[in-house]
């Protein structure tokens, strides 16, 4: 498509002015004593001075000097109905005048108790128990943790090994990034890490065997019973991100893929461990991505979404056998012996049941119409772009994989830096995305409205059109 008919000519934000002394503190301060996340920070103190953002409301973020921003990333994949929803700053408010955090060691609490009763109604039928924790990380290293000691304690002390797939993300903690596979984040590490078997990841876009859905019978699936019958004796459990692989790039899976890998676990008696820490909470459409495929995983991670994306908070959800096998006298050592200090913080804890209560009630019943507005303008607005090589969603979680040539699907040089100079691209449009490489991700809160999506997505392929020169 010609420039001129593809990219929409957008007015970006004044220049900006040069910034309050406020701001001029704040960054001063900021750049002297913080250490930001997957952050180069001599970029970091380089480089224009960062947004701080001091407010929120709805889909948008307020910075120190009063401008605002659509929160495109759902501030990193958590955030659910927006910024100070009423009803989720009630609740936590009312905690608050309780007490905002006492031990589940040894004490049980209201707030724990709600929640984990309301997910277990609301999540796959057959996980009876929730086991909380603070993140996403902790809520799959505690699944880890868990089916080996599960199997440890049922007879099979030789299922030790875990498999997960290739591009693999699953958080930070050593556990997590053994299960890992990102080499840009994990491979430096490799020496901290166990071994994990890789099953290919199903990326059809670069589909490693060259092939296209639907034609290729799925055979990434055929690979993955392969890799799950090869190591079955041995095999504790799979790890999978369900129908979304999210930080390997927006990896959408082919149809059928997820209970093709359910399945093979089922047969060889392997458990499955669904990472729903990004795809739950209704993101990919549905409350949870497995209930997509008719599948119950053996545990399903949750955190991001769970508490709304207002206070940090995991939960790694449980069937009875699972629960059972840890069952026994005090001195069997048969307990799980894990847990961390803010287990079940009551704060979070509140948040999330109004969150959920609202997710249910008010989300879930609109989200149809949210996705297709969401698809429609993806195909209509980014697709067309001469150097956008894919675009793939599933629900609302997007993915725009730039390339230098589209029909060889040649990625940019990496020290172009492409993805990032798009998303700086955005913010002065007033639009905060973020790239995973070259693949610009889109994940905005679920309550956004069309009119605002309609502004996420136009500033966005303006954006790509101003960097790749459409
Ligand atoms: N699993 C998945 C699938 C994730 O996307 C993430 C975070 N992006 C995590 C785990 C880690 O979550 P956290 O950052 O809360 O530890």
């Amino acid at each position: 498509m010609s420039a001129a008919a593809g990219c929409p000519i957008l007015a970006a934000m004044p220049d900006r002015q040069p910034l309050r002394p406020h701001t001029k503190r704040l960054v001063a301060d900021d750049r002297r004593f913080l250490w930001h996340p997957f952050t180069q920070m001599t970029s970091w103190m380089e480089e224009e001075p960062p947004l701080v953002i001091e407010k929120g409301k709805g889909c948008w973020l307020v910075d120190s000097e009063g401008r605002r921003y659509l929160d495109g990333v759902s501030s990193l994949w958590c955030n659910v109905h927006g910024h100070r929803v009423k009803a989720i700053d009630r609740a936590v408010r009312k905690q608050l005048s309780r007490i905002s955090h006492s031990t589940l060691l040894g004490l049980a609490s209201p707030p724990s108790i709600a929640l984990a009763k309301m997910l277990v109604e609301k999540a796959p039928k057959g996980l009876a128990r929730v086991f909380f924790s603070d993140n996403g990380a902790t809520a799959v290293e505690a699944a880890v943790k868990m089916a080996f000691q599960f199997h440890a304690q049922t007879g099979s002390p030789r299922r030790t090994l875990f498999a997960a797939l290739a591009e693999a993300y699953h958080g930070d903690t050593v556990g997590s990034i053994s299960i890992g596979g990102m080499d840009l984040f994990h491979g430096l590490f490799t020496p901290l890490r166990f071994e994990v078997v890789r099953i290919p990841s199903p990326y059809c876009y670069r589909c490693p065997e060259g092939l296209d859905p639907p034609g290729c019978a799925l055979a990434c699936a055929a690979r993955a019973r392969a890799v799950i019958e090869r190591h079955a004796e041995r095999l504790a459990a799979v790890v999978i991100e369900p129908l979304v692989q999210g930080a390997a790039g927006i990896i959408v899976h082919p149809e059928g893929y997820l209970g093709a890998v359910a399945d093979a676990c089922r047969r060889h008696g392997v458990l499955l461990i669904a990472d729903e820490v990004a795809t739950g909470f209704g993101r990919t459409g549905t409350l949870f991505a497995c209930e997509q495929e008719g599948v119950v995983p053996d545990m399903l991670c949750l955190a991001k979404g769970l508490s709304g994306g207002y206070l940090p908070l995991g939960a790694t959800m449980t069937t009875e056998t699972v629960f059972n096998a840890f069952l026994g006298a005090p001195a069997s050592r048969r307990a799980f012996a894990h847990g961390h200090t803010f287990t079940g913080n009551a704060l979070a804890c509140a948040a999330a049941i109004e969150s959920l209560g609202l997710l249910v009630r008010r989300v879930m019943p609109t989200l149809k119409g949210t996705i297709d507005a969401f698809k429609g303008l993806l195909a209509g607005k980014i697709a067309p772009l001469s150097h956008v090589g894919d675009v793939r969603s599933r629900g609302l979680m997007g993915g725009i994989e730039l390339v230098r040539d589209r029909r060889s699907r040649e990625p940019y040089p990496p020290e172009e830096r492409v993805g990032h100079r798009v998303t700086l691209e955005a913010r002065r449009l007033g639009v905060i995305v973020r790239p995973l490489g070259d693949v610009i991700v889109l994940m905005p809160p679920l309550a956004i409205t069309r009119k605002e999506m309609g502004m996420l997505v136009t500033a966005t392929a303006a954006a790509i059109c101003k960097v790749t020169g459409d």
